[in-house]
């Protein structure tokens, strides 16, 4: 078979499994598979595949057949411009969580902040790209000793090692105790009732510890925010992505606990994604 005949082929039969861009994705797993851009895929499109190659692509497509997310199958996934390994376990960044990024820097530019707690790095796409793009000096945490793996050899394939550290612990734990001057959080945030209607892909692939929120989805930002208390400096900031539709109640838990200048951001589809705040010169 040749190429075109094999995308063709192989196009068919995602889309009959239900994947939205079938097409586009049977021609770079090919490439992925033929270790060529998509480019060559489309432009020589008469070449013959022999039976090693043959193998390699199918045993992907059988992968995506079931709904495996595609970034597994191919071991990695574009986020701020830089590549992050991913695979079980590790949720994978999603391109919303930029808005999240791009908010924290454009306040460290603003209020001059440099060092950054973030709690539940996973793949550590959001502390990566801080240190590579702003040099700010990131310490995470992650209850997953997968993430933290993983966190680790994405900051040194993105060659910031040494303006990230990641330790193995729930919340804060494990955290090097100071005072940071931001707080940074994308929590698991999917409500009880929801995580049955998360698309197949996410439901059956990716990590629940990821996802689940808490009945109500707001558990992490309960339990982010108190311990914030103790190790955001006074006047630090804290940033949180969001559900689209948890603004409301995050913003109050922050108010609740002595946060004020609350601010809502939105993410490319026009959904609040992004809450953030700055913790008061006292006590609460
Ligand atoms: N945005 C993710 C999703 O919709 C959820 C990530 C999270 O819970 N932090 O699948």
């Amino acid at each position: 078979m040749n190429v075109r005949e094999i995308v063709l082929e192989a196009a068919e039969a995602l889309r009959i499994a239900g994947i939205e861009e079938y097409r586009l994705e049977a021609e770079l797993l090919l490439a992925e598979a033929l270790g060529v851009s998509r480019l060559e895929i489309l432009t020589d499109s008469q070449r013959e595949i022999n039976d090693a190659e043959k193998k390699k692509f199918d045993g992907m497509i059988k992968r995506r057949k079931k709904h495996e997310p595609y970034a597994y199958i191919v071991g990695r996934k574009e986020f701020m411009g830089l590549d992050f390994c991913v695979g079980e376990g590790i949720l994978v960044p999603r391109p919303d969580t930029e808005i999240l990024v791009e908010t924290v820097m454009e306040a460290a530019k603003k209020y001059g902040l440099k060092t950054i707690a973030e709690i539940g790095v996973g793949s550590g796409c959001i502390s990566v790209s801080l240190a590579k793009h702003a040099g700010l000096k990131c310490y995470g945490t992650d209850i997953s000793e997968t993430a933290v793996e993983t966190a680790e050899k994405n900051a040194e394939n993105n060659e910031v090692s040494d303006n990230t550290a990641f330790f193995k612990g729930d919340i804060f734990d494990g955290i090097p105790p100071m005072k940071y001057d931001v707080v940074v959080s994308n929590p698991p945030y999917i409500r009880g009732k929801d995580m049955d209607t998360l698309m197949e892909d996410v439901r059956k692939y990716e990590p629940e510890g990821a996802l689940y929120g808490g009945e109500d989805g707001l558990d992490f930002y309960r339990k982010i925010t108190e311990g914030s208390l103790e190790f955001l400096r006074h006047g630090g900031y804290i940033f949180y992505e969001i559900g689209y539709d948890e603004a409301g109640e995050v913003s109050k838990i922050l108010a609740d606990n002595g946060f004020t200048d609350i601010k809502i951001e939105k993410d490319l589809s026009g959904l609040d994604r992004v809450v953030w705040g700055r913790k008061g010169d006292f006590d609460v």
